[in-house]
């Protein structure tokens, strides 16, 4: 099918109209400042914020075209800090999937994601990505990417490097995640 023919068809099968669509929650967890909340605002108003604003807890609804026939994309955008643990825990029971976030400029922040996904996934079978930002910096450093990249492997996950200033990578990550939760449906459902 060529991917207009495949909307068509989504969309018929889905009976058509935009509260058939099938939807999906997407949490975004990792370390204070790595970006988290300038992902979630890339990718619904394309645009940067230059501030960080301590996120408590923020939820994005958007129709998105990241999968054959379009999808809801519900993103929870979640705090980094370990005083709101019991509340990012909660999004993430209700998530259906991860995007895992550190910066490439700290390696300290690969660190601390690799610990949270060991107390809410200790056994790594909840569909995730790991999102490696602000790659658009030139004080990245390689160690973090070559850590980044054995842990996605050890882990069965993606790896995706972003921008969420210069948008590289963004929509991808999230496509990639809407991936992996549907896979993920799948194997539940057979
Ligand atoms: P959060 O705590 O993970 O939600 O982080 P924020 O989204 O609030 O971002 C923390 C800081 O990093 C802010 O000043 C952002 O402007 C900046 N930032 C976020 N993503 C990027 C990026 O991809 N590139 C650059 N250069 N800065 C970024
Ligand atoms: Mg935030």
């Amino acid at each position: 099918f060529s991917s207009q023919e495949e909307s068509i068809r989504a969309e018929a099968e889905s009976g058509g109209g935009s509260g058939q669509l099938p939807e999906y929650k997407a949490a975004l967890v990792g370390a204070s400042g790595v970006g988290k909340s300038a992902l979630a605002i890339q990718l619904n108003y394309q645009c940067f914020v230059e501030d960080h604003d301590p996120t408590i807890q923020d939820s994005y609804w958007k129709e998105v075209a990241l999968s054959p026939g379009g999808c809801v994309l519900n993103v929870l955008d979640t705090a980094g800090q370990p005083v709101h643990r019991a509340l990012r825990d909660q999004c993430l029971a209700i998530s259906d999937g991860v995007l895992g976030v550190f910066a490439l400029d700290r390696p300290d922040s690969l660190a601390q994601l690799r610990q949270m996904r060991a107390t809410w996934d200790p056994c790594c079978t909840r569909p995730l990505v790991l999102v490696g930002n602000k790659c658009d910096l030139a004080s990245t450093s390689k160690e973090a990417h070559t850590a980044a990249a054995a842990l996605a492997e050890s882990w069965g996950t993606p790896f995706v490097v972003t921008s969420a200033k210069t948008g590289q990578g963004v929509e991808e990550a999230f496509a990639l995640l809407i991936q992996a939760i549907q896979r993920d449906r799948e194997a539940a459902a057979a």
